[in-house]
């Protein structure tokens, strides 16, 4: 009853800016989580290992590169016959587009694909042997004019009934033999991962325990929401919400264009330095993922980014 290190960041791949493109696919349960622009050459071959897309919501960075993936796993040198499906809010006009876009353009695919609509509260099964692994939907707030959806990787665990947590092993196997092991144990649903897509800060119930959220974080101060949409969540926001759901580890992402590495890590330093938050804290920035507690990638990134800058003589 262990709680393995998981997820590790070998695990994840993706990409994210703001309004430009977000993606991120999990290795291990085969799920490519959004499918922005760029998501299939980002991948490369990894595309034939997707199994499952789950859409957070309809808007262009998050589906701009469904056509193109799709295409690439009917024409592509890899597995054409692995099936793939394609989870997304239900009634998204948007997506109801692009999906009649493939329907009229991509006839005879080589391999099965189906449009899964989901409502929030819903329960995909993961794992077919065991039933152990589930992903369930809940919503989050982002557009008011269509459904936005959030998802949670949860698996089953058993555990001891907290009554018998004071206990010596030998009184709790007396009351195994004596009684049986449904006695002491309980089953309980561990969320394992969860992905928020764009929105306004998740209700930490939601999420509770979670360990490994990933939260989107486009600003770093409430003042830079300037148009003032509240579709998105800012830096300190975000932490509180981790805080308070107690989740283990915290990826951000969807970090606006106009912060650089830099400023971000100079934002991130500040706040967890003002709210000390326990959890690990990451950044998924462009594609490459960042670590707080690890400054040596992070300035090699950031050097690169200066050279840049001083080579076109403009804020990337
Ligand atoms: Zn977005």
């Amino acid at each position: 009853m262990t709680t393995p290190q998981f997820p590790l960041q070998d695990q994840l791949r993706g990409y994210s800016r703001a309004l430009f493109s977000t993606w991120l696919y999990h290795r291990r349960f085969n799920i490519l989580f959004d499918a922005g622009e760029g998501v299939s050459t980002g991948l490369m071959n990894r595309v034939f290992g997707i199994r499952r897309v789950f859409l957070s919501h309809g808007h262009a960075d998050h589906i701009a590169g469904l056509i193109n993936l799709i295409n690439i796993r009917n024409l592509g040198a890899g597995d054409q016959t692995a099936s793939l499906q394609i989870y997304f809010p239900r009634d998204n006009r948007l997506i109801e587009y692009v999906t009649d876009y493939l329907t009229r353009t991509q006839k005879d695919l080589s391999f099965k694909l189906e449009w899964i609509p989901l409502d929030a509260d819903e329960k995909i099964i993961l794992d077919d042997q065991k039933s152990k692994i589930f992903m369930r939907t809940f919503k989050t707030r982002h557009s008011q004019r269509q459904l936005s959806l959030g998802y949670n990787i949860i698996e089953q665990r058993r555990r001891l009934k907290p009554q018998f947590a004071g206990l010596s092993q030998r009184e709790i196997n007396e009351t195994i033999w004596a009684k049986g092991k449904e006695e002491v144990a309980e089953e309980f649903e561990k969320i394992i991962f969860s992905y928020g897509g764009d929105s306004r800060p998740i209700e930490p119930e939601k999420i509770s325990e979670s360990l490994f959220l990933c939260h989107e974080c486009t600003y770093m101060d409430v003042e830079d929401d300037e148009r003032n949409f509240q579709q998105h969540s800012y830096l300190d926001e975000v932490l509180e919400t981790a805080m308070a759901a107690k989740v283990e580890t915290l990826l951000l992402f969807h970090t606006s264009l106009r912060y650089n590495l830099d400023e971000i890590r100079k934002k991130l330093e500040e706040a967890i330095a003002k709210k000390n938050p326990a959890c690990r804290i990451l950044v998924l920035y462009g594609d490459g993922i960042f670590d707080t507690a690890a400054t040596q990638n992070w300035r090699r990134r950031i050097q690169k980014e200066k050279a840049q800058e001083k080579a076109s003589g403009e804020h990337p």
